[in-house]
């Protein structure tokens, strides 16, 4: 996409390192002469370290999976991911420290308009959902706005949830991240080496009785999107609605990216109140996209890594029943 190719006629030159590696492949059995170029799948370079977290600027050939083996090695290719302030985390709720500083969060005017077209790509790890920086983030206890990127989401399979944060131990079925960047900066790739460059919004999905109608928006498309690589451009539609509707209670601490390469740069904030997703809604984010290998992309989560240290914030008193704190939940029955 509007990036000239220095090597006309060849077929080798995506700058999607996934891409890459899939063609390498296929020329190592002959058969990339019949193969359809895939320069149109090139993107705009400025994009590629974010949208493939596994990209360090500059070095074009790198690659991560959430196989077990890959998942503990992250840190020998990607040195930030054995840092003392990575993510997810999981959240103890007895230790959270209610800070009364921690402001509702506010997100003005996010009603697009559907004749404005988002991208939503399957990137071989997740379903990312371009957004205009337009879109801010204030409030929240933060001392400047912060503008939005993309989101993307975090799921299982059917046999185990597939959040990447957990609260007190307990594992919900999915996670949606909305990735912003300070308005300091004027590029991404800039805020996301800087610290607090980075806030990303966190809420969890359950499985509920109802259809959630926002999420049908990406859902529709999925289909569109199942083969790592793929895009498509869709209605844009208010994202706002992705999230909870209680956006004054939530948790907080500072973290990481929670895939390579992992930069420790994130202001997390991680609501209480979880979203739900019908039954099939759930099934189809599991079963739908596929990544490496062709295989399906599920368990695209990474495991709680260790506090060292660090505070979790929370924006709310908590009330502690005799059978100790309720993990966050649609009613937050048991909150303050
Ligand atoms: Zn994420």
């Amino acid at each position: 996409m509007g990036v000239e190719d220095p090597f006309p006629g060849q077929c080798l030159t995506s700058n999607i390192p996934f891409l890459h590696q899939r063609l390498t492949r296929r020329v190592g059995a002959g058969k990339a002469a019949v193969e359809p170029c895939w320069r149109t799948f090139r993107l705009p370079d400025p994009w590629l370290p974010f949208l493939f977290p596994g990209l360090p600027p500059g070095h074009g050939n790198s690659h991560w999976s959430y196989a077990g083996k890959d998942k503990a090695e992250w840190a020998s290719d990607f040195p930030h991911c054995g840092g003392h302030m990575q993510s997810p985390i999981n959240i103890e709720t007895g230790a959270a420290l209610f800070s009364p500083q921690l402001e509702p969060i506010l997100l003005p005017d996010y009603s697009l308009p559907p004749r404005e077209k988002l991208r939503l790509q399957n990137n071989g790890h997740t379903v990312v959902l371009d957004l205009p920086r337009n879109l801010t983030l204030t409030g929240g206890g933060f001392p400047q706005p912060y503008q939005a990127a993309q989101l993307h989401l975090h799921w299982g399979s059917a046999l185990k949830p597939g959040s990447e944060h957990t609260v007190d131990g307990h594992r919900y079925a999915g996670e949606i991240h909305v990735v912003y960047y300070s308005s300091h900066f004027d590029t991404i790739q800039e805020a996301q080496v800087e610290p607090g460059g980075l806030a990303v919004l966190a809420a969890f999905l359950q499985v509920g009785s109802e259809e959630n109608e926002p999420y049908q928006h990406i859902l529709d498309h999925l289909n569109d999107v199942h083969e790592e690589g793929e895009e498509t451009w869709i209605p844009a539609f208010d994202v706002a609605m992705l999230l909870p509707d209680d956006l004054s209670r939530y948790f907080r601490y500072n973290g990481s990216l929670t895939t390579p390469p992992c930069y420790q740069t994130v202001n997390w904030t991680i609501f209480n109140q979880t979203i739900q997703l019908s039954p099939d809604q759930i099934s189809l984010l599991e079963d739908t996209l596929h990544g490496d290998e062709d295989e399906l992309i599920q368990d695209n989560f990474r495991l709680p890594q260790s506090l060292q240290g660090r505070s979790v914030l929370a924006s709310f008193p908590m009330l502690h029943s005799p059978e100790g704190a309720q993990p966050p939940g649609k009613g937050a029955c048991c909150w303050a």
